[in-house]
C-alpha cells in the first residue's frame, strides 16, 4: 500500500520505526498518558492479521501492571494462563527418570509468578488499541533518517516522508534504524535455535511450566489455556532446523521424547518455527533524536523467557521520560530525554543479559564436574526459602 500523499508534509512529536510488540505498545502507552500527543508507527509488515508468531511469551509481573495501566490487559487476561508452579530439572535426554532439582511453588500470597499469553493475542489486542487511541499507523518501511537539531526527517521505502522531534528504532533484532545510526553490538550466536510450536494433551497441566535442561539446550513445556502448552525446545542450530522441516510424525516422536508422559498422550496443536538464537546488546541505546527500544536494542536468550519483558520496561521508562517533557512544553527528542534512558535501562539489560547468558553456559555443559557442581547449586538452592523466593522474583522480573 501506497503511503497517504499528506505524508509528505506530516509532522509528528514521536514516529515509531516498528509494529511490533514493543512499537505498538509504546504507542499505546504515549496515547494513554498524554492524549493529544502526535505519535506514528511505520510498519514493514502491516496488519497483524493471521500473524505467522506461533510463539506464546511469559509475562511477569511487571509487564502485567503496565499492560494493566494502559488497559490493554483486560482485552488479554482471557487468553492469559497464570504460571503458578514451576520445575526445573537436569539430565540428559535418554536418563530414564529426570528428577526435579529445584520447584519454584505458588508465592504465599497465591499469585502467579508470571502469565503465558499467545503472541497473537498480544499484538491483536495491541494494534486495535493503538487504532482506538488515535495513533497514525502507516504501511511502509523506514529507509532512511536525518537528524537537525530540531527534528527528524524520515523517508520511506515508496518515497514519502515525515518529521518528528524523535524517532524509535523498534523494528527488531535486524534493526535497520541502528544499523543507519551506526550503533553497533555485542554478544554472540549460541549456535543454537529456539524450536516453538503448540501442544495439546490429556491431562490438566494445573499451571505448571516444567524446563528440562538437556546437553543439547533446554526444553520449556509451558501452560496455556485449556489443555495446551506452547513449547520453548532449544538444541543445536542444524538439528533444530531439520527438525522442524520433518513430517509431523517424526517431529512428534522426537518432542514425546523430550516432554515425558505426565499429561498423558500429547498432540501438535499448530505450526514449529526455529528462531536463531543469540545475544545481542546494543553499545548505546540511543543516538541523534533516536531511541532504540525492544529487540532493537537487546536480545536475550529465551531460557528465561525475558526479551519482551525487558522491551516493555523500555517502554515504560521511554514513555514516561517522553511525555513528562512534552507535558512541560520541552523537547521530548532532547539528549537530556535520552540520556536519562540509556542511564534508566542500561544496567538492567546488562544484568538480564548476563544472567542468561550465564544460565545457558552452565546448563548446556555436560561436563560431569560442572554438572555435579550445578546440581550440588540447585539443589542448595530449593533448600533454602529466601534463595528460592530470590530466584523466583527475578524469575517473575522482579
Ligand atoms: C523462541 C522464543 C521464545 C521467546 N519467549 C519469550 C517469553 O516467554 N517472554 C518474553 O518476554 N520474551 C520472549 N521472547 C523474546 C520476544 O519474543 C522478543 O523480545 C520480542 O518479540 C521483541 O519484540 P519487538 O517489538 O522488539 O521486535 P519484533 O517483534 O521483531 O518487531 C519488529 C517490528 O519491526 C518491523 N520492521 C522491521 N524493520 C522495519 C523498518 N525498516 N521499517 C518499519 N518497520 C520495520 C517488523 O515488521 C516488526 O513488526 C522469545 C523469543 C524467542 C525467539
Amino acid at each position: 500500500m501506497k503511503s497517504d500523499t499528506f505524508m509528505t508534509e506530516a509532522r509528528f512529536d514521536v514516529v515509531i520505526a516498528g509494529g511490533g510488540y514493543v512499537g505498538l505498545a509504546l504507542a499505546v502507552a504515549l496515547k494513554h498518558m498524554a492524549q493529544d500527543i502526535r505519535v506514528a508507527v511505520i510498519d514493514a509488515a502491516g496488519k497483524p492479521e493471521g500473524t505467522q508468531d506461533v510463539r506464546a511469551s511469559a509475562l511477569s509481573p511487571s509487564s502485567r501492571d503496565l499492560l494493566s495501566s494502559l488497559d490493554v490487559w483486560r482485552d488479554i487476561e482471557n487468553d492469559a494462563q497464570p504460571m503458578i508452579d514451576m520445575v526445573l530439572t537436569d539430565s540428559r535426554l535418554d536418563d530414564p527418570y529426570r528428577p526435579v532439582f529445584l520447584h519454584f511453588d505458588k508465592p504465599a500470597d497465591g499469585s502467579p509468578f508470571a502469565w503465558m499469553v499467545p503472541n497473537a493475542s498480544i499484538i491483536k489486542v495491541l494494534w486495535d488499541k493503538a487504532l482506538e487511541a488515535g495513533v497514525k499507523i502507516i504501511h511502509g518501511r523506514v529507509e532512511i533518517y536525518h537528524s537537525t537539531s530540531g527534528q527528524v526527517a524520515i523517508h520511506l521505502s515508496d518515497g514519502t516522508q515525515c518529521r518528528a522531534a524523535l524517532l524509535v528504532a523498534a523494528d527488531g533484532a535486524q534493526s535497520a534504524l541502528r544499523k543507519l545510526a551506526g550503533i553497533s553490538t555485542v554478544g554472540r550466536s549460541y549456535s543454537q535455535c529456539g524450536i516453538s510450536t503448540t501442544v495439546k494433551h490429556m491431562r490438566d497441566h494445573d499451571g505448571k511450566a516444567i524446563q528440562h535442561f538437556l546437553p543439547a539446550g533446554s526444553f520449556a513445556i509451558l501452560p496455556l489455556r485449556g489443555k495446551r502448552c506452547s513449547i520453548v525446545w532449544a538444541d543445536n542450530k542444524e538439528r533444530a532446523e531439520r527438525l522442524v522441516r520433518e513430517d509431523d510424525f517424526t517431529f512428534l516422536l522426537e518432542l514425546q521424547k523430550r516432554f515425558g508422559r505426565h499429561l498423558g498422550e500429547i498432540e501438535l496443536d499448530g505450526p514449529r518455527y526455529a528462531f536463531p538464537l543469540h545475544l545481542q546488546i546494543a553499545r548505546r541505546f540511543a543516538g541523534n533524536r533516536l531511541a532504540l527500544a525492544g529487540d532493537a536494542a537487546h536480545v536475550v536468550h529465551p531460557i528465561a523467557g525475558q526479551g519482551l519483558n525487558l522491551g516493555l520496561q523500555d517502554v515504560k521508562v521511554l514513555s514516561d521520560l517522553i511525555t513528562e517533557a512534552y507535558m512541560l512544553g520541552l523537547d521530548c527528542g532532547s539528549d537530556i530525554v535520552l540520556e536519562a534512558y540509556e542511564r534508566q535501562r542500561r544496567s538492567e539489560v546488562m544484568q538480564m543479559a548476563f544472567a542468561t547468558d550465564s544460565i545457558h553456559t552452565l546448563f548446556s555443559n555436560s561436563v560431569p564436574p560442572v554438572r555435579l557442581l550445578r546440581d550440588v547449586g540447585l539443589s542448595f538452592v530449593s533448600r533454602i526459602p529466601k534463595l528460592q523466593s530470590f530466584f523466583m522474583s527475578r524469575a517473575a522480573g522482579g
